[in-house]
């Protein structure tokens, strides 16, 4: 099969960008539109200042407890967010709406609940130090959640982030915390629970109750892994804002290869594959991937570095091999190529001088009020910014 972008004559590589990535933040629950139920990549752009979430206003007043569902990194984001102490987010770039909400929150207890256990968390180990050492902060496990299994154990003694994230949530958990003060927060981790339905409160509109079903875990025979299995036993937590912080899933590109199982496109170390022949005759000349399309929505930053330099390394060894021509042996149009292409297509696009702008004045706005940069929170004014 010839795909569209095959035979460019010259090397593309594909990312995962926003355009190919879908947040799968339904999860098609009885009571999803109740208000006070909100994306946790919709939270996290608010609290950034992004145009398209600015003016979010999650309801931070009305309740005194948040439930997050998931237990990744964005999870931690947005829990540190809700507990941690004002007066430090001030010295932060977070824009200064949240700064304001935030400020009157009354929200002191966060659930995160995750479906499987503390062996298969998956945030990682920095991440999950800054937000159990924060002060005035209780944190909350319960001992039999620690509980391992013989595969459980295994799989911890392969795995060193995994194992970190399992001792910091053991040590939390047997760490005695005594005082109590108007500053204590509360974070507790909720093992073994999957989410089965949103309740309302008492006037029918808003979140009340978040009800979770108890899970076992069963392995999946064709991944290998621990799949959280229901076990027909229910709770509820009473809670007034729920955050979905359940991760994101690669969508296919039109003409490209796609494995929807894993929802990469399917490469071998970066070079694009179309499956059914064998591996040499599968490779997609000239056609490459990196990033979360690569290799599914995981890792932190340095995980991106590495997998980047993988592609790279199959670049040159490609080019060194002549199976693609080297840039020098391509005329290629270069950057006035790619601006005559976007005014073509008749797209808006800021230049790295208008970026430079943008971030400048940021900074120059931050400074006014000791911060690191005041964000600029409308498309119109970022535009105007860029053209200064
Ligand atoms: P994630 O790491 O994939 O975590 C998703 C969480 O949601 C997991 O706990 C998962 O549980 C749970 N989940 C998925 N579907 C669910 C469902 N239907 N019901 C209940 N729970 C469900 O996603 P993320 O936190 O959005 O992070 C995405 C990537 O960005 C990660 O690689 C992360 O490390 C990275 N990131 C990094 C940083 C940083 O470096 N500081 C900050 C933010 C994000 P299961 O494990 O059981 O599937």
């Amino acid at each position: 099969m010839a795909f569209p972008y095959r035979n460019f004559g010259r090397i593309m590589i594909i990312c995962s960008f926003r355009m190919v990535l879908k947040v799968t933040d339904l999860l098609d629950f009885p009571g999803e539109d109740l208000e006070g139920i909100y994306s946790a990549r919709e939270f996290v752009w608010w609290y950034n200042g992004h145009p398209d979430c600015f003016n979010m206003a999650p309801g931070l007043k009305n309740t005194d407890t948040a439930a997050i569902l998931g237990l990744g990194n964005v999870a931690l984001d947005v829990a540190r967010i809700l507990l941690r102490p004002v007066s430090d987010l001030a010295e932060t770039d977070i824009s200064d709406l949240a700064l304001a909400s935030l400020q009157e929150s009354s929200i002191r207890k966060v659930y995160l609940v995750a479906r499987r256990g503390p062996a298969q968390a998956a945030c990682t180990a920095k991440e999950l130090r800054e937000i159990i050492g924060m002060k005035n902060l209780k944190v909350k496990i319960e001992e039999a959640d620690l509980d391992i299994s013989p595969s459980d154990e295994e799989a911890l003694k392969n795995h060193r982030i995994q194992r970190r994230v399992y001792e910091l949530l053991s040590k939390a958990a047997g760490s005695p915390y005594c005082q109590s003060s108007p500053e204590q927060r509360e974070l507790h981790f909720v093992f073994f629970r999957k989410p089965d339905r949103f309740l309302p409160s008492e006037n029918g509109c808003t979140v009340g109750s978040l009800r979770l079903e108890k899970t076992t875990l069963e392995e999946n025979k064709s991944s290998g892994k621990q799949s959280a299995v229901g076990t027909a036993e229910f709770e509820d937590i009473n809670c007034g804002l729920v955050l979905k912080s359940i991760g994101y899933k690669s969508l296919p590109i039109f003409g490209l290869p796609f494995d929807y199982n894993k929802g990469v496109v399917p490469n071998v170390k970066g070079r694009v594959v179309s499956g059914f022949q064998t591996e040499e005759e599968a490779v997609e000349h000239g056609l490459y991937v990196a990033g979360w399309l690569k290799r599914g929505p995981t890792g932190i930053i340095a995980t991106n570095l590495y997998c980047a330099e993988e592609t790279v390394s199959s670049i040159t060894e490609d080019v060194e091999r002549g199976l693609v021509p080297a840039a020098s042996a391509a005329i290629k149009p270069g950057r006035e190529g790619l601006l005559q292409l976007l005014q073509g297509k008749n797209i808006k696009f800021v230049p790295f001088t208008g970026w430079e702008k943008i971030d400048a004045k940021e900074k120059m706005l931050g400074e006014l009020k000791k911060k690191p940069r005041e964000k600029i929170t409308s498309w119109q004014k970022l535009l105007e910014a860029s053209n200064e």
